[in-house]
């Protein structure tokens, strides 16, 4: 796409995004125009769809980001393609789309905003968006989802369960890669979860999952969970996971966080790894780090592992009696502080591939603080983040 055309999309869609209750009503419109032209799209989505909304913009949003960055976003598309095919959407839906996708943008925007260069722009832009879907749905050769059972399923701490689950059919995913993951209790509420573990050929699956209260998903998720259950699994997305170079890593999670980063350990361990990594570990308590002693053991076997707990409180809330861990002897103590300032206490990591995973404000305080150290955030990694998905 040419930098005009670009740059046109992005000021068209700032300004929606922009006006008061502009996304909403945009998100409203179009979906009511695409039920209206397609009605079995509508079994597609949620009955609830205020999630979906807010969903739908995000994913605009990150698209128009990186419409320049063309080789990561026709990769993010690619992988969204194939992992729309667990709705069985075809190409004629994705044409629906783009064309109500258009007419709600005319209708809001109104002839001022939309002009005809801006209507080509769109144009082009959503023809390589759903070429790019579309090209990799249909050359997809895995199945469309993956239904997995559930063998275990354990509360870790207070809201916080970890569930393993045995694939139907092998999965090719990346350690450090998401899945979008379906489950009975609410049906067509997809949620994106990180394995926690890498594809070793046993077909488990490990998914580390917090409650986020108030959330429709995730509470279900972590109390309801019994083994035997069946959830539905689509296909791999994400850019995070091991680079192709030598360079040392350095791993900065948050709470859950860790499922992506573990599976790179794990992963690292397999391929007899010797680069330095360092892993921030961090949460809110001194115990949202459950699952320190599996990485201690794992940084007591492999010396290349350093894991620094990192906590913004000093002590528990009330409700966890059980003791704090101990650090096996020389191993670094937990440091209580934002871990964005831990970090950066340590240097500015030169030479190092940094990757980054929390929720949204940790993630975005922790770059304001990466880049007042002077490190390049453009280079740091992340997923979508968790609250905005
Ligand atoms: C790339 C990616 C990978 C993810 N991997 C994991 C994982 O491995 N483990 C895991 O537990 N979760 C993970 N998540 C988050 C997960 O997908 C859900 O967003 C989360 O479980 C909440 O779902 P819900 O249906 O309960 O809440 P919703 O009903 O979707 O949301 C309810 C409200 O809570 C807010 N909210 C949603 N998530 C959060 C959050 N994390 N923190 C604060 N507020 C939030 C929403 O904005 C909304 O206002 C991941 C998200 C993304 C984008």
């Amino acid at each position: 796409m040419d930098s005009q055309a670009i740059s046109l999309v992005r000021s068209s869609f700032k300004s929606i995004v922009a006006e008061e209750g502009g996304p909403e009503q945009l998100a409203r419109t179009f979906y009511s125009l695409l039920f209206a032209r397609s009605p079995e799209t509508r079994e597609f989505f949620p009955a609830a769809m205020d999630v979906q909304r807010d969903r739908l913009f995000t994913a605009i949003g990150y698209v128009v980001d990186s419409l320049d960055e063309s080789d990561e976003m026709l990769e993010y598309l690619a992988q969204l393609g194939r992992d729309h095919r667990k709705y069985g959407v075809t190409d004629e839906h994705y044409n629906d789309v783009a064309n109500s996708m258009i007419e709600a943008f005319e209708m809001f925007g109104g002839a001022e905003m939309w002009t005809d260069e801006v209507d080509s722009a769109w144009r082009n832009t959503l023809s390589v968006i759903s070429a790019a879907m579309t090209g990799a749905a249909n050359a997809a050769d895995g199945p469309r989802a993956w239904t997995a059972t559930v063998v275990e399923s354990r509360a870790v701490i207070k809201g916080v369960a970890i569930v393993r689950l045995q694939l139907d059919q092998p999965m090719d995913y990346r350690p450090g890669q998401y899945v979008s993951v379906q489950v009975a209790a609410r049906p067509r509420m997809w949620r994106y979860l990180s394995p926690a573990n890498p594809v070793d050929g046993s077909g488990i699956v490990e998914f580390h999952i917090r409650q986020v209260s108030g959330g429709w998903v995730s509470p279900p998720m972590v109390n309801q969970t019994a083994v035997g259950d069946t959830w539905v699994i689509g296909s791999p997305i994400g850019a995070l996971g091991l680079p192709d170079n030598i360079r040392d890593l350095l791993m900065i999670a948050s709470g859950t966080g860790l499922a992506p980063f573990r599976a790179q350990i794990l992963e690292l361990i397999r391929r007899g790894n010797t680069r330095r990594v360092h892993l921030f570990y961090s949460g809110q308590y001194p115990c949202d780090l459950y699952d320190l002693p599996f990485l201690w053991t794992l940084a007591e076997k492999h010396s290349w592992l350093t894991v620094i707990p990192v906590s913004e409180e000093g002590s528990n809330p009330w409700w966890h009696t059980n003791p704090e861990p101990l650090p096996p002897l020389g191993f670094p103590e937990r440091i209580t502080g934002k871990v964005g300032k831990v970090v950066t206490s340590y240097g500015t990591w030169p030479g190092h591939d940094i990757q980054l995973v929390g929720n949204e404000s940790m993630v975005n305080s922790t770059k304001f603080r990466l880049r007042a150290a002077g490190i390049d955030v453009a280079t740091v990694r992340s997923d979508p983040t968790y609250g905005v998905q």
